[in-house]
């Protein structure tokens, strides 16, 4: 990473007064140093990532539960201005948390819940991540809304900035899910497909970002204020439990900022008192086809060896994940684990969630729900112990995953006959 590029200052007007709410300052993740809030992503002292420090006030149960239902309930607790919910945005989050007692049933677990963000506005849960950072990157005076993805972030961003009516631009490999490249380009804006993976189209994006100075790449140069909208699943989690934190969470890893910031958000719930400092174990999902992150953590390795992703589950398929180290730092920490999952457990996990609960997921969320069986067979999960899994997309993005695999039970003519022959009644 070259200090031109740390140093990329977009041609912007100063911030407004309060324009990121609560945060004080970026901190350094690796040595701590800080600096002003504005359009950093790198430490100028050991080029370590970034992220947001706060100085919260007082923040009261009943003055989250008075908000709007959507991550900006949550708006004393994140990088935006306390007026963000006036500003066009596509508001997503307050998903629901469904009890999953027939899964629970059939995996022999005693309370377990499912996250399901396929109800976001671009139904996955990067609506969220995505939300914080246009706020963030309309304060900062950016001009363009971009992303390098791996298919749920293009919609997510073509989405958002279409709705603010401003440029998206978005860059992915170019092999993704037909139903992803649509729900992408459909929102007008610019759509790159790019021969390669996605590790190639990072690598493109980084470049592209220290040339255009006025282009917010949401998860490379806006990147600390774009994984702080990650907090906000755990937030939810924990309010829809009634305030309290659960005991285990499975959350899927790609880059593996969602992971690390739903640790942060249950950490900075106890801290301020609005929930129990009560212990939880936060455990990672990757496919075997990209589990860079699994692999590391089962050799007992503090670094992250990049892999060629290889898996149906393309909104995971980050070879070289920029969170990798943090995630072993969590899952190890809270006594957690990773665990990864073949093609066929995807897809069985796919299947069983939706024949148990009738909630259809991507494959991610087929990564992490075998994930769950895997752990608990393992023993390395608590069947006593309340658990949350998350599902993070729609299984309707990614219907090459189960066909050939369901389909109609039976074709027939339009006769009673017929459908008696068929043998359903
Ligand atoms: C991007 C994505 C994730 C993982 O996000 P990271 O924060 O990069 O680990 C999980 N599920 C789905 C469906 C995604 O699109
Ligand atoms: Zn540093």
């Amino acid at each position: 990473m070259s200090t031109q590029a740390t140093e990329n200052v977009s041609a912007a007007t100063p911030p407004r007064d309060g324009a990121f709410g609560p945060a004080r300052s970026l901190v350094c993740r690796e040595c701590g140093t800080e600096r002003e809030l504005g359009p950093f992503y790198a430490c100028y002292e050991c080029f370590g990532p970034l992220e947001i420090g706060y100085d919260f006030g007082t923040v009261t149960r009943e003055q989250i539960e008075s908000g709007p239902r959507s991550i900006w309930r949550y708006r004393d607790l994140l990088p935006v201005p306390a007026d963000v919910a006036s500003i066009p945005n596509t508001d997503p989050g307050f998903t629901r948390l469904v009890k999953a007692d027939n899964l629970a049933r059939e995996l022999g677990i005693r309370s377990l819940w499912v996250k399901d963000d396929s109800g976001n506005p671009t139904h996955s849960f990067k609506d969220r991540v995505v939300a914080v950072a246009l706020a963030a990157a309309r304060e900062l005076g950016f001009k363009v809304l971009a992303c390098p993805s791996t298919g749920n972030l293009a919609n997510a961003v073509a989405a958002a900035a279409a709705r603010a009516g401003i440029r998206g631009v978005v860059l992915i490999p170019d092999d993704l899910e037909q139903a992803k490249i649509l729900a992408s380009a459909v929102y007008g804006g610019s759509l790159v497909a790019v021969r390669g993976n996605y590790d190639d189209v990072n690598k493109l994006a980084s470049e592209i970002a220290g040339e255009e100075s006025d282009w917010a790449f949401v998860n490379v140069n806006v990147r600390p204020y774009y994984a702080e909208g990650s907090k906000t699943l755990g937030y939810e989690v924990a309010e829809q439990l009634g305030w309290k934190l659960p005991e285990q969470v499975v959350i899927p890893v790609a880059s593996g900022s969602q992971l690390t910031k739903v640790d942060k958000s249950f950490g900075e719930l106890a801290r301020l008192g609005l929930v129990d400092d009560t212990p939880y174990k936060i455990f990672g999902a990757q496919a075997t086809g990209c589990s860079p992150v699994s692999a590391a953590f089962k050799d007992g390795h503090d670094v992250v060896r990049p892999v060629k992703p290889d898996t149906i589950a393309k909104s995971l398929a980050i070879g070289n994940p920029a969170d990798g180290p943090y995630v072993l730092d969590v899952t190890r920490r809270t006594g957690g684990a990773v665990e990864d999952v073949s093609e066929d457990e995807i897809r069985d996990g796919i299947a069983l969630l939706a024949r148990t609960e009738g909630i259809f997921a991507e494959t991610a969320g087929g990564v992490t729900v075998a994930t769950l069986k895997k752990l608990l067979e393992a023993g390395q999960l608590d069947p006593d112990a309340e658990t949350v899994v998350f599902n993070t997309g729609d299984g309707l993005k990614t219907l090459d995953a189960i066909s050939g695999r369901v389909g109609p039970t039976a074709t027939i003519d339009a006769t009673y006959d017929a459908f008696v022959d068929a043998g359903i009644t």
